[in-house]
């Protein structure tokens, strides 16, 4: 029997929810499954009528890039009822569907699972009614479930990412980068109110992204009493100190240690009355559900939609539901209610008071992240105690800018001197190292950095060879340098495997290095991001939709060409969050016989209706093959049935201020970095490391294994993980089977 797969939107939108229906409808149908849409989330399945329908391939068609839900959600309070849910199964049933895949949060995956322990006793009870025949019923002896989280809270327990979180951090973080220029311009404070009832990532992460100055979140309420004056103390010593701005972000749920919610018309009175000055604040509402959704959330959604299909196609009846989830850039399948209870378990302890419990139940991730924030506020670092031993490390930017650099430099430099350290910035690169272009960094010497794109310090490709050795021996033996942070690409890891090589000849290499991941092409070994590729896809992603826009009309094809060098990772995620039908990746390599087959499928596309076509290119693919060469054979080829235009996009890729994701990736590996360096300068030795998140986990790779790890003459790690999503990418952007 064919399964018939049901997919519907429920509860709060986010942005994404698009996305997975995409990804589930046509992987369903590739997979030779059915698949009907239900409006109107639980409300359709009760109701029945014109709400399911059936989908084909091309009913999902340019949908991925838009926000909200196309297939409508709602609060329905006849699903709470066991009437209600009778309907959902007689529905359900009439329409031959077995299986349902969910989208929403707590509260809808709470009623699916409600509703598949009750389906053998619906089902009974229909048949007593005669509402199902005897028959039918033994069709249908059980129901699968299969669950994604859509919530722009980022409130689910197990998963790291919800669907639509992203793109809210992305509206809240454009927000405060706004008001921050306005506030700093007249010295004015803002509180800003952010949504997360029970849950406080948005307002946390927020906060860390855009270097805010004070954060009130439900899991962690002001441990005093008189919270509202330690914060104007801390507010009045951050201006003393030289802040332009102060900037507080407000939970929707924060409170008080008493439980009392604690509302942004509270916070404005304290600061107005302690400040003695008028104080701004700003709601930011609905706006965080609002808009495109962000690269990250197409391809989460993407890839969570792709699993769901695949997960509700291997259940077997005594299965539990399961709830997709991302944990350490991989899919996994958590099973359903347990999760919820999970969940919910931290609503209850934040509603008993239990706030310990509450932050245990939170990800250590974010607990770091909030002792981070704790620091980065501060006015001034913690007095250094008398006996301390006082490193200097060196922070230096190297390889082409990348945004997020300057995120991880303010972090880096802001915990070193916190910890009593001396930190020093080094201008311009190795280059500026070997000029003696360093001097001591000071704590308000980074402020405005979290959010800033490019390269603040300045950096430089240069790699450091023959004579250029000596004098960097030589600064670092006369500026007493104990450890050097690097944050760069691919030049930068080669400079410090070089000065990491020529140790023997130079002694005063002899101390720790690490290297921490910066270029939007994302081919740095060890580590599955660098910082800057997340903000170079959003760029990407929103040129590509513009183009898109611009060719609404015509029978047009489009070749877009993306950075990367010879790594594919933009252009094939790139072309994940956008739909494009093509990329073309070195890895793979560009065949003409390939260029023909995606002239034939252009043709018979064109030929069959479609109006617009998407190849992405990335800029190395093939040298002879390039752009230019592609959209010649391919105008030549099309005829008068459609036209094709190169889009190249060039340095933008490169530009724009960081997104949250980078900026938070940034904060987190400044941390380790620091740590790391430091505990080496405490022991005593001088391990050297590059970071990165891969396989689930942060690891520090040792420096020496650098040119074991890499493809030198493509300037690209050995393994490169995403190459496994392009069979995803390219099944989903297929043209509808005939
Ligand atoms: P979210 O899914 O975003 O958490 P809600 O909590 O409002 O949003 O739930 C959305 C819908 O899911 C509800 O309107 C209701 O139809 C259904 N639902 C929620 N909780 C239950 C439950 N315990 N039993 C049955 N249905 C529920």
């Amino acid at each position: 029997m064919t399964k018939r797969i049901g997919v519907l939107t429920s509860g709060g939108d986010a942005q994404g929810m698009n996305a997975a229906v995409r990804a589930i409808v046509r992987t369903a149908i590739d997979r030779g499954a059915e698949v009907f849409a239900i409006y109107e989330g639980y409300q359709g399945l009760v109701d029945d009528g014109d709400y399911i329908k059936k989908m084909d391939w091309d009913s999902v068609g340019g949908i991925l890039q838009l926000g909200g839900t196309v297939i409508g959600s709602a609060r329905c309070d006849e699903f709470r009822t066991r009437e209600g849910r009778l309907k959902s199964a007689k529905n359900l049933v009439k329409a031959g569907i077995d299986g349902l895949i969910v989208i929403g949060g707590d509260g809808s995956l709470t009623g699916a699972n409600v509703f598949r322990q009750e389906w053998p006793s619906l089902i009974a009870e229909l048949v007593g009614m005669g509402e199902v025949s005897a028959q039918g019923a033994a069709e249908y002896p059980n129901f699968s479930i299969v669950g994604l989280v859509g919530s722009i809270d980022n409130d689910f327990t197990g998963t790291d990412m919800t669907i639509g979180a992203d793109t809210a951090l992305h509206r809240i973080t454009e927000a405060v980068d706004a008001i921050t220029s306005t506030a700093a311009s007249h010295q004015r404070t803002f509180v800003v109110k952010v949504m997360g009832r029970n849950c406080g990532y948005l307002a946390l992460m927020g906060a860390l992204a855009c270097g805010a100055d004070w954060v009130l979140i439900p899991e962690a309420p002001p441990d005093v009493e008189n919270w509202g004056d330690v914060m104007t103390e801390r507010l009045r010593a951050g201006r003393k100190a030289g802040r332009r701005d102060s900037i507080v972000i407000l939970a929707e749920g924060a409170r008080d240690r008493h439980g009392n919610y604690i509302g942004s018309s509270d916070v404005q009175r304290v600061l107005e009355e302690k400040l003695n000055e008028e104080v701004r604040v700003t709601m930011l509402g609905h706006v965080q559900r609002g808009g495109k959704p962000s690269a990250f959330d197409r391809t989460l959604s993407t890839l969570m939609g792709y699993e769901a299909v695949k997960a509700i196609l291997e259940a077997k009846p005594e299965d539990e539901p399961v709830v997709i989830g991302i944990r350490n850039n991989r899919m996994t399948r958590l099973p359903l209610m347990e999760s919820v209870r999970k969940t919910q378990a931290v609503a209850e302890a934040v509603n008993a008071g239990d706030y310990e419990r509450a932050m245990s139940l939170r990800s250590s991730s974010f607990k770091d992240a909030f002792n981070t924030f704790k620091t980065m506020v501060r006015a001034l670092p913690h007095p250094v105690e008398p006996t301390k031993k006082r490193f200097r490390i060196a922070v230096l930017n190297a390889g082409a800018p990348s945004p997020g650099m300057n995120t991880a430099g303010r972090a880096a430099i802001r915990l070193g001197m916190d910890a009593g350290h001396v930190m020093l910035g080094v201008r311009n690169g190795f280059e500026g190292l070997m000029d003696d272009d360093v001097e001591e960094m000071t704590w308000m010497s980074v402020s405005g950095w979290a959010s800033r794109g490019g390269s603040a310090l300045g950096t430089t490709r240069r790699v450091p060879k023959g004579r250029d050795l000596y004098a960097i021996a030589r600064v670092i033996e006369d500026r007493h340098i104990d450890a050097l942070l690097v944050i760069g690409g691919w030049n930068a890891y080669e400079a410090a495997f070089s000065m990491l090589t020529n140790r023997p000849n130079f002694p005063s290499f002899n101390i720790p290095m690490i290297c921490l991941p910066a270029s939007i092409n994302n081919n740095l070994p060890g580590s599955e991001f660098s910082i800057g590729a997340d903000t170079a896809l959003n760029s990407i992603v929103d040129a590509v939709d513009k183009i898109k826009q611009s060719a609404v009309a015509t029978r047009r094809c489009f070749v877009v060409e993306v950075m990367g060098n010879y790594c594919g990772y933009l252009a094939l995620m790139g072309g994940m969050a956008t739909g494009a039908e093509r990329v073309y990746l070195h890895e793979e390599g560009v065949r003409l016989r390939d260029l023909q087959l995606d002239v034939e499928k252009l043709l018979d596309g064109f030929n069959s209706g479609k109006r617009l076509g998407l190849m992405i290119r990335n800029e190395r693919a093939n040298e002879v093959y390039n752009t230019e060469f592609i959209c010649s054979l391919f105008e030549e080829e099309g005829r008068d049935v459609f036209d094709v235009r190169p889009a190249i996009l060039g340095h933008l890729q490169q530009g724009g201020d960081p997104s949250p994701f980078d900026r938070i990736q940034a904060t987190r590996l400044a941390r380790m970095c620091l740590e790391y360096l430091i505990g080496q300068c405490e022991k005593q030795e001088f391990n050297s490391s590059f970071i990165g998140m891969q396989k689930g986990a942060i690891h520090f790779h040792d420096l020496r294994d650098f040119d074991r790890m890499i493809d030198g003459e493509h300037q690209r790690p050995k393994e490169q993980w995403w190459l496994e999503l392009k069979s995803i990418a390219s099944l989903l952007a297929l043209q509808a089977p005939k």
